[in-house]
């Protein structure tokens, strides 16, 4: 606090003031990571200003010059919250966003059955629907497509999914239609020709809307890859973009059970070389096999990434120190005794060097990572092939 006090108070030339707006969005963007509430940072700014008058009046000043400092303080300060505030929002609106998609993912894990599952749905309500006509229901008598299986789950779960693409509006667009237009206007009677033949057009009205329905929900399953994009398409770890989401919940609920957890970001030694030597093709093989031996020596409750290149992330939910120490060391023991199959018949070995820290009850899940970093940095630097506790 003091530090950001006299920073905010020292800047004069153009560079300084940059750096200062730099930096107060950077402490926005740190509250929105940790969830602070932004009244409690505004009381902050208050009692600070609060303050500030009160010290005033132990000066010897003017009048006026007591009414410019207090100013000067109180809209210096009203800056630097404003700008906090708009990082903050920005920052926080993405992170909800993708705890959004991060529980639609984890609800959509098949996708292919996903699709497969929709597409039934909505013929079973066409197929209903023409049978409880055939039997000569009332319009207000037919089940309405929107409260189906199909409409309550894409009105759910799939328009969030597929939020802001066209499609979607289409399809909310063709549910309403065929419920509120269509369907009110078939009559109970089935006697008389013209009763009849208005009957066959409405009938085909609600086929067209049905088909132009499933030929929306094709085009977004097809486009929308992204809802299985949490997943790295070579080794089918998780990637990165849940990273975020997934500390956030670990550390809030290690802070609330008062529970530890540890993560342990590995390296693959000399990886280049194993391109260099057998391929890249080969590299991907090493790297898909490595992902297998993780998996295979990690819980289920742990969580996997593959965060770029050969660099992997686990986060060790419910350990402390030594567990995790053992469990890291074990992972290290794995990969150097395991032989990797290579596409040309060779086998060879790799090593991993690990970086490891462990939940220290700061919110901040960036410091987290960076203190594991900079543990794999010094695994590397000390000869690779060992496991470092930050
Ligand atoms: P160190 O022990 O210091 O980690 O050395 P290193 O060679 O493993 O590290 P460096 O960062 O120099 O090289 C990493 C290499 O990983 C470079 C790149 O060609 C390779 N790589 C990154 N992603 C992939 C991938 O998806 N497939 C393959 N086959 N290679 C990859
Ligand atoms: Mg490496
Ligand atoms: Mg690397």
């Amino acid at each position: 606090m003091q530090r950001w006090l006299s920073g905010l108070f020292a800047s004069s030339d153009e560079e300084s003031v940059k750096r200062l707006i730099a930096e107060q969005q950077k402490v926005g963007e740190v509250h929105a990571r940790i969830d602070l509430p932004l009244h409690i940072v505004l009381r902050g700014a208050r009692c600070l200003k609060e303050s500030f008058s009160t010290l005033v009046e132990k000066y010897a000043l003017s009048g006026d010059q007591r009414v410019q400092a207090i100013r000067l303080v109180s809209d210096t300060i009203d800056l630097a919250m404003e700008i906090m505030g708009q990082a903050y929002a920005i920052s926080h609106d993405r992170n909800s966003r993708a705890e959004e998609s991060y529980r639609l993912f984890a609800i959509t894990q098949n996708i292919s059955k996903e699709k497969d599952q929709q597409r039934a749905a909505v013929l079973h309500w066409e197929n209903q629907m023409m049978f409880s006509q055939v039997v000569g229901k009332k319009g207000s008598e037919l089940s309405r497509i929107q409260a189906s299986d199909f409409g309550l789950w894409f009105r759910h779960k799939g328009a969030h999914a597929f939020e802001g693409s066209s499609e979607s509006t289409a399809i909310l667009e063709s549910m309403e239609q065929i419920d509120n237009v269509l369907l009110p206007l078939f009559g109970a009677q089935i006697e008389g020709s013209e009763a009849q033949v208005e009957r066959i057009s409405l009938l085909h009205d609600v086929r067209d809307k049905v088909r132009s329905i499933l030929f929306n929900l094709d085009s977004l399953f097809e486009q929308n890859n992204e809802l299985e994009s949490g997943r790295d398409v070579l080794t089918r770890l998780l990637n990165r973009k849940f990273m975020p989401v997934v500390l956030t919940r670990q550390i809030e609920q290690a802070t609330k059970q008062n529970t530890s957890f540890a993560v342990v970001t590995l390296d693959i030694d000399h990886f280049k070389q194993v391109n260099d030597t057998y391929g890249h093709q080969a590299g991907d093989s090493v790297l898909q096999q490595l992902a297998l031996i993780l998996l295979n020596n990690s819980r289920s409750g742990d969580y996997l990434f593959r965060l770029g290149g050969e660099e992997f992330l686990l986060i060790a939910v419910d350990m402390d120190g030594s567990q995790i120490e053992r469990l890291a060391e074990k992972l290290r023991g794995r990969v150097e005794r395991e032989k990797l199959l290579l596409p040309n018949g060779h086998a060879i070995n790799v090593t991993v060097s690990a970086g490891v820290s462990c939940f220290d009850g700061h919110p901040d899940y960036q410091r987290l990572l960076r203190k594991a970093d900079d543990a794999l940095y010094k695994a590397k630097s000390s000869g690779r092939n060992r496991v470092v506790i930050a």
